[in-house]
């Protein structure tokens, strides 16, 4: 395997020295201070090359992986140069961290200061002298600090040695973060002082992303230093998230199996991230939750317990760990997919700085693409589609069956021919290959015929014959090449040509929306095409979780029997077409799920399942019992004790309460703020009690909400749909714009008033 120190030439970034020459200057100062300043014996990587670099005027541009020791780029030139050099960074909530590294290998704790909003005037006052007195060797601030006419006139006046821009992907859209003012950088490092040499470190970065850098930055013909992105020791897995249940089983068996040590597990939004915690600590694991929604004085304590080892486990949005400084983490766990491979790497990265062991598993479900894509529907359309193709890019890496390393390195721009990296799911049970000559050069014919301007979706309907509109409109129906590849379908083609791509025989120009394209290489096989092996895709099928947040909530605790489950929907379906009902009136899913994890056999078992009451078991569960009885007994089931899981305490005995306000009419809202429960909360509630049989008339609250016309079309369409659905009631009825609140409301009047 390659390691960190490893240089790779990159491709499409402009003047990339392929030797730089660094000429070495103060090549006695820089190894006494990197002992006695610093205390390390020697350079990690790259570092002593990019110092040199700096040290003699060049702009400069590290790209080192995190944990690589970038920060020593710019703080050890910042000790030798004359004046004190600035250092942009992204967080202000991490700048007093950094502060404090940096003092904490100095006596004199003047020799750093953070410049940003959070101080005060007379602390502003404070850090001015020390910086003009000279005392201040390295001044952290926020790009925003660099906007204000009064700190850049400050600037002017004082001696400044160089600025380092850290984490200086966010300079890009393309990159996993992007913060418009790094734009301004430019402007404002011109009007301090043109002359000033520039570091730019940051530890992700496709060509794409650092190209942006070199142009944005306006890096004057920067030294470039890479090192390789493989981590070593990092394991990476991938597992469809089939049960929301199951998954989290498996998360609580993981995180106990591996006590003591510590992780993250990241989520899309701040509800999961306290959902989890939740459950987490019900299974005696110390956990918190993070999110940006949570105070400062919160996040930090739980920062710092995470820090110092009274929390195991942080359960975080992504808003957690850009820079966190902990070595010795162990795992990271993706609850859901991230939004780029970028993001991936980076929130992985955090694993096993030390470079000891790091284990990295997300769970993927194809649900979590159209939350992606939800979050961004009110961006700008630009911005959409930049979104759109990098969540793309981490479907292809998720549900690829190749090595997940070459799979990340190519995204990077590195080369990786190890045939198994030992160390990814993938590569641990290497599926079978088949052979694949004959389709390759078919593709290569294709993207031949189609120029290079079209992309992959194109590129595979002309493939398998499909006269889509703009197929029509190009004519391309008409191509000798049109459906060359019908014997085999979409999935194949899809994992062909990304493993062709991965091969450099194509490539992709994401920037140009992400156009197929013909290589040298591609090429050369085209007029003598060789053995061509390929591994299919991993379909991932069935990975699409059922609805997150309520599962989450209303976990039972143990693993459903996925098949038996299966029965009960189906006779669930029977017995609604018997009836005339929809299937949910009878019972909802997670009443199923329930019954498939508790297997009742007689009516009083029945009851005890979520949102079966005794109305319900009575009216519709002697068929249901009946089935599980049989199943229980052909397949000689057993409880299985092999680990339990413990579900979340139930919030108090609410039902009661609610019962009784809504025959008082009381406001939803009241209840609710009563109670200490969000309105989806409280109507989640009422779905139940309501489902297990006990009447709640919400008319007076419904009549607030809705006209009377538009109950009758929620309830129309209740009385025909197929699915219980909320989303897809939405959906068909997404012309009349009605919300959540509203269809949940009336799913549960429909319920009522047809179900009991
Ligand atoms: P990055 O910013 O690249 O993620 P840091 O600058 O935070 O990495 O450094 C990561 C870790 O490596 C820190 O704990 C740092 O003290 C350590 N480190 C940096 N340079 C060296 C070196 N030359 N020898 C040993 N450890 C080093
Ligand atoms: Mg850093
Ligand atoms: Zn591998």
């Amino acid at each position: 395997m390659a390691n960190n120190t490893k240089t790779k030439a990159v491709k499409s970034l402009p003047k990339t020295k392929e030797k730089i020459s660094v000429k070495k200057s103060h090549s006695h100062d820089i190894d006494t201070r990197l002992q006695s300043h610093f205390g390390f014996n020697k350079f990690k990587g790259r570092q002593e090359e990019a110092i040199h670099s700096l040290l003699n005027g060049h702009d400069t541009f590290v790209i080192m992986p995190t944990g690589g020791g970038k920060s020593l780029c710019y703080q050890l030139p910042a000790m030798i140069l004359e004046g004190c050099a600035i250092v942009v960074s992204p967080l202000i909530a991490l700048m007093k961290n950094q502060v404090d590294l940096v003092r904490g290998y100095s006596e004199d704790d003047n020799v750093a200061h953070f410049l940003n909003s959070s101080l005060n005037k007379g602390q502003i006052k404070a850090v001015r002298e020390d910086v003009t007195s000279g005392k201040t060797k390295l001044l952290y601030v926020a790009p925003e600090t660099l906007t204000k006419q009064e700190n850049i006139d400050f600037f002017k006046s004082v001696k400044i040695s160089f600025f380092a821009v850290d984490e200086a992907h966010c300079i890009s859209e393309w990159g996993h973060d992007f913060r418009p003012e790094y734009r301004r950088l430019r402007e404002m490092m011109d009007e301090i002082n043109k002359e000033l040499p520039v570091i730019a470190l940051t530890a992700t970065a496709t060509p794409k992303v650092q190209s942006d850098i070199v142009k944005n930055l306006g890096l004057r013909e920067p030294n470039i230093f890479i090192s390789s992105f493989n981590r070593d020791n990092l394991y990476y897995e991938i597992q469809p998230k089939i049960k929301v249940d199951q998954t989290i089983k498996s998360i609580v068996k993981f995180i106990s199996q591996n006590k003591g040590k510590s992780g993250i597990i990241y989520t899309l939004n701040r509800k999961t991230t306290e959902e989890l915690a939740e459950i987490l600590i019900a299974n005696n694991i110390k956990a918190v939750a993070y999110h940006a929604g949570l105070d400062s004085k919160l996040r930090a304590d739980r920062q710092d317990g995470f820090l110092n080892e009274d929390v195991q486990v942080i359960v975080a949005t992504i808003a957690f760990g850009m820079g966190i400084d902990k070595p010795d983490i162990r795992f990271v766990i993706h609850y859901n997919m991230p939004k780029s491979i970028e993001n991936y790497y980076q929130e992985t990265g955090r694993a096993g700085r030390d470079g000891l062991e790091g284990k990295c598993i997300l769970y993927y479900s194809h649900k979590d693409v159209s939350k992606l894509e939800h979050l961004m529907r009110d961006k700008p359309l630009s911005e959409r589609e930049v979104g759109a193709q990098l969540i793309s890019e981490t479907l292809s890496f998720v549900e690829t069956s190749v090595c997940r390393r070459k799979v990340l390195m190519h995204y990077f721009g590195e080369e990786w021919d190890l045939e198994n990296c030992g160390k990814c799911d993938n590569c641990l049970h290497p599926k079978e290959k088949t052979e694949a000559k004959e389709e390759a050069v078919k593709v290569l014919k294709v993207v031949k015929a189609l120029d290079g301007r079209f992309n992959l979706e194109y590129t595979i309907n002309i493939l398998c014959g499909r006269q889509t509109p703009s197929i029509v409109m190009y004519r391309h129906e008409k191509l000798p090449e049109f459906g060359i590849g019908k014997e085999r379908d979409v999935h194949f083609w899809n994992s062909l040509i990304r493993q062709m791509l991965l091969e450099d025989l194509l490539r992709k120009d994401i920037e140009e929306y992400g156009l197929i394209k013909f290589t040298p290489k591609g090429e050369k096989y085209l007029k003598k095409p060789t053995s061509f092996q390929i591994v299919l895709n991993n379909l991932f099928e069935g990975a699409d979780a059922d609805d997150e947040e309520s599962a989450a909530a209303n976990n039972t605790g143990s693993a459903t029997d996925e098949v038996l489950f299966e029965m009960l929907k189906e006779l669930r379906q029977k017995q609604a077409k018997k009836l005339g009902l929809p299937p949910f009136v009878i019972f909802l899913e997670t009443s199923l799920n329930d019954m498939a994890t508790l297997y009742p056999t007689t009516l009083l078992e029945l009851e005890k399942c979520q949102g079966v009451g005794k109305g319900k078991a009575l009216k519709y569960g002697k068929p249901f019992a009946e089935l599980i009885a049989k199943y229980v007994e052909d397949n000689d089931i057993e409880k299985p004790d092999d680990f339990v899981m413990k579900s979340v305490v139930n919030k108090g005995n609410n039902k009661v309460y609610i019962i009784q306000n809504v025959d008082k009419k009381i406001p939803l809202d009241t209840i609710a703020k009563n109670k200490d429960l969000r309105l989806d909360q409280l109507l989640e509630e009422m779905e139940s009690i309501v489902a297990s049989g006990t009447r709640l008339n919400l008319n007076y609250a419904i009549d607030d909400m809705l006209d009377e016309n538009e109950q009758d079309d929620i309830i129309d369409y209740f009385r025909g749909c197929e699915t219980s659905s909320l989303d897809v009631a939405r959906e068909e009825l997404a012309e009349f714009d009605f919300n959540w609140e509203q269809l949940k409301i009336m799913r549960i009047k429909f319920l009522c008033e047809y179900g009991n």
